[in-house]
């Protein structure tokens, strides 16, 4: 049952509205605005029915503040209030309301406006959610890495803990294109894709797919040492996984992979970070493919097959 919050200063108000629409939503009540905007950060409401005159934060003050913060700015907001006038409807609209309702109210109208409401936002989400995820592999999409990439970055230069990006690149893919077609080149970065996300899905995780046979992951917390350590794991996986390969190349499909953790200072750029992870890579290929190349906090790189000396970056 999706979830309804109402925020009203009369607990009676309040209750006759959650009457009209309690048989379809699980409704919550709120009594002042500085709680609704406490329980709108914290749980996810599909629509916030609010109340307008309220003693100390009124409802445009509370709908103001819930179109500035990220996480509670697509919520919709109903406004409901005696408040029957142009001038106010036209305030609450403009402040972002997705509708208006004047008491009294006829409840199979609040009703069939909420109706439309949670529709058009379920509808919403699930195109959002689709715009950000990759469809051959359902992992998240470039655009979405782009803004996670980001975020994340910051949140780890604000909290001081290691920040690692890691980039994955399946090996003589063309050749394997070539050799089996680009259906079958479908089912392996699928395959590839399910194996790096298996193994990378806590909650400070995330695997996006970056472009063509190329994935993109990033991690918080952990050590250079560990991280390393751990991409070896993913690396066997996929071997694990015994695609057979063009045996001129390689009897089973591999990726090379490069990373870097550091901790973020405060200010510096992210893309510089992941040009490194990038080099990293390159360095895998350059090595032989198949292998795990890792920068350290101090940027010394970690190979994990080194054929031949390596320069510091
Ligand atoms: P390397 O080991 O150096 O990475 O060699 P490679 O052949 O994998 O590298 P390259 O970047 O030259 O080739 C990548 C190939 O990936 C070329 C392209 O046809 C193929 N590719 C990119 N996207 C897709 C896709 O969505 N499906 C399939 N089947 N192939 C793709
Ligand atoms: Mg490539
Ligand atoms: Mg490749």
């Amino acid at each position: 049952m999706e979830k309804i919050l109402i925020v009203d200063d009369s607990l009676l108000q309040a209750t006759q509205l959650k009457a009209i629409i309690e048989d379809e939503y699980n409704v919550a009540i709120a009594q002042t605005a500085e709680d609704g905007l406490r329980r709108a950060h914290d749980e996810d409401f599909s629509l916030i029915l609010l109340d307008v005159v309220m003693p100390e934060m009124d409802g445009f003050t509370l709908l103001k503040r819930l179109q500035e913060e990220i996480i509670t700015q697509n919520v919709p907001v109903i406004l409901i209030t005696s408040l029957a006038d142009a001038a106010n409807e036209q305030r609450g609209l403009i402040l972002g309301a997705v509708d208006y309702i004047t008491k009294p109210y006829i409840p199979l109208i609040v009703k069939a406006r909420v109706n439309t409401h949670v529709k058009l936002y379920r509808y919403r989400r699930q195109i959002e959610e689709q715009s950000m995820t990759d469809q051959l592999t359902g992992v998240a999409n470039r655009r979405r890495y782009d803004r996670y990439s980001l975020t994340k970055w910051h949140e780890a230069a604000r909290l001081q803990v290691p920040f690692s990006v890691c980039m994955f690149d399946i090996d003589h893919f063309k050749v394997y294109n070539d050799t089996f077609g680009h259906p079958a080149g479908d089912k392996v970065i699928a395959a590839v894709a399910k194996t790096i996300s298996s193994h990378l899905k806590r909650s400070t995780d995330f695997v996006a797919r970056y472009g063509g046979e190329e994935f993109v992951a990033i991690s918080m917390g952990e050590s250079s040492g560990k991280m390393f350590e751990y991409l070896q794991k993913i690396r066997q996986a996929v071997e694990d996984l015994h695609i057979p390969h063009n045996p001129k190349v390689s009897q089973w499909v591999t990726v090379s992979i490069g990373g870097v953790t550091v901790i973020p200072e405060t200010g510096s750029a992210y893309d510089l970070h992941l040009k490194i992870a990038d080099t990293m890579l390159y360095d895998a290929k350059k090595g032989g493919r198949n292998q795990v190349v890792w920068a350290d906090e101090q940027l010394k790189r970690k190979f994990e097959k080194r054929t031949k000396p390596g320069v510091s970056v």
